[in-house]
């Protein structure tokens, strides 16, 4: 397992390998929260905080929570409001130092308007 923390350390992350990419996604929540998701199955991570720690944004047909740290803000993960056994998450990528995470490939994600990768 691969672990981080939000700023504060408040929040533990936890992710069972390095991902093959990283996705910064210029829709209209992420290009403002500037994260850089790590994809995984739901039930591949951990992520633990101390109670009533973490909050929650939902928007749109608020099919997602985008889960943050209430006391330093840091955006940690997003998930399905409603899991299944197959639900995937996103983690944040930026909860990692550098020397974790550093070198995996980033891709370009059109959230915005076609959901394609975009080229570089
Ligand atoms: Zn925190």
């Amino acid at each position: 397992m691969l672990k981080a923390t939000c700023h504060c350390g408040s929040v533990h992350l936890s992710i069972p390998r390095k991902p093959r990419s990283l996705t910064n996604c210029n829709c209209s929540i992420c290009r403002r929260y500037g994260t850089l998701w790590a994809y995984f199955q739901l039930s591949e991570v951990k992520v633990e905080a101390e109670p009533g720690v973490l909050q929650s944004y939902q928007w749109g047909d608020r099919m997602l929570d985008f889960m943050r740290c209430g006391r330093c803000g840091c955006i940690v993960q997003w998930r399905p409001v409603a899991p299944t056994d197959k639900s995937r998450t996103g983690i944040n990528a930026r909860m990692f130092e550098p020397e974790v995470l550093g070198d995996v490939k980033i891709r370009r994600l059109d959230g915005a308007k076609s959901w394609k990768v975009l080229k570089d």
